[in-house]
């Protein structure tokens, strides 16, 4: 009976142990699932969008729904301040995002980078994953932080993660792993992302200046001449060069030059409305398209850049132009020059040359008998200097 009794004992002990042991296999099923769903979540957003808002939008419903975290930001280096900036994010008040901001500003970043890995810091957490570096950490808030640094493939810094749940110890180590690989595959989104519209910025853009390039302009003029045609509206086109810059770069050396190109391609872009085109035509060349814009009010934006250029005071000019930075300028209209982007881009190169053999600083419109006239204020000008020839 006893025998009996302790073989029953020993079996249901057996039993527990065997029940314990599917329990875990059922727990890790379960995780492994939560697991590929988030990753699969994420990952197949990357196929379908390139846009950061709706990836990002993604990653916060699965925080939210589906991992239990109460707030998160995500900060971004920005481009050209290399300055941290906070950019979506739910949970946080104003007041955290900032103290997290200035946190990460005062190190605590850098740290992240140089770890490249998760850190998990919460008020009473000791001994948590990566917690080095992150102690000098003070929250007002009782709950659990978890930081992911964004790292790009170019092994370069690119943002951070901040996760948050409103308790101490509130983030086992197994969910610290998956948040890890969640954190890690929302990243890899973000970096693509982020290269994909890097690269076609540089595509359409000119590296120097900033100002679209060549091959930008061609396709673009080509588009806005078939406009012009079927709605029968105006256009027209200015090509401008900067004089004597060969002198500049001579007496002042390239690097020089090159300031002077993009301060120059600045003042045109700020003398123009939104709707205008500039773009870098190649060397010291500039080619602006002015759609809905005739030959008389053509003028008038061309002498505005012209003169613009003129007044910036540039600390260094061309010797062999009294020091200075000036620009000629040509240009054509449509449709009463020609119809066709090639014809009108060669007439505003023959009225620009105009404006260089005759004395440059000045701006040309073509005209269709052969003679290229001076606008009326360059004219002015040059006739109350007594200059004019
Ligand atoms: P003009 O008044 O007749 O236009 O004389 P110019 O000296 O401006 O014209 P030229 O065509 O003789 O010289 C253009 C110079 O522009 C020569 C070239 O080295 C320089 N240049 C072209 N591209 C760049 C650039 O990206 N950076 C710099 N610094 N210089 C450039
Ligand atoms: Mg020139
Ligand atoms: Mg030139």
């Amino acid at each position: 009976m006893v025998a009996r009794q302790q073989n029953f004992t020993e079996n249901l002990g057996e039993l527990n142990h065997i029940y314990e042991r599917i329990a875990k296999i059922g727990q890790d099923v379960a995780d492994k699932i939560l697991e590929i769903y988030c990753l699969y979540q994420i990952s197949s957003t990357l196929s379908g969008t390139l846009d950061l808002q709706a990836s990002v939008k993604v990653f916060q419903n699965l925080l939210k729904d589906v991992l239990n975290i109460h707030a998160f930001a995500l900060y971004m280096l920005d481009e050209t301040t290399h300055e941290l900036e906070y950019t979506h994010g739910f949970g946080f008040n104003q007041r955290s995002i900032h103290q997290l901001l200035k946190k990460l500003k005062q190190g605590t970043f850098q740290s992240l980078v140089a770890q490249n890995s998760v850190s998990v810091h919460s008020a009473v957490l000791q001994k948590a994953k990566g917690n080095e570096g992150l102690h000098q950490m003070h929250f007002d808030s009782k709950g659990t932080y978890l930081f992911y640094p964004i790292i790009s493939e170019l092994e370069e810094p690119v943002g951070c993660i901040v996760l948050y749940r409103r308790f101490p110890h509130q983030i086992a180590p197994a969910e610290i792993n998956l948040l890890e690989k969640v954190c890690s595959q929302f990243a890899r989104v973000v970096d693509k992302i982020l290269i994909y519209h890097h690269t076609r910025e540089l595509s359409i853009t000119d590296d120097l200046t900033q100002v679209f390039n060549r091959r930008y302009f061609n396709q673009r003029f080509e588009r806005e001449i078939q406009r012009a045609l079927r709605y029968n509206r105006p256009l027209t086109v200015i090509m401008a060069d900067i004089d004597h810059f060969k002198s500049v770069n001579d007496a002042h050396g390239h690097f020089y030059g090159d300031e002077v190109l993009q301060t120059v391609a600045a003042i045109m872009d700020r003398n123009l409305r939104k709707t205008d085109i500039l773009a870098r035509f190649g060397g010291e060349e500039f080619v602006v398209l002015l759609p809905e814009i005739d030959k008389q009010h053509g003028m008038k934006v061309a002498e505005k850049l012209r003169r613009a250029v003129e007044r910036y005071p540039f600390p260094k000019g061309a010797p062999e132009n009294q020091n200075k930075i000036t620009l000629s300028l040509g240009l054509s209209s449509f449709p009463e020059d020609a119809t066709t982007g090639e014809v009108l881009l060669e007439f505003a190169d023959k009225a620009l040359y105009r404006a260089k053999t005759r004395g440059r600083n000045r701006v040309i419109v073509y005209q269709k008998n052969g003679t290229a006239t001076e606008s009326f204020s360059t004219r002015y000008r040059l006739a109350a200097a007594g200059t004019r020839r």
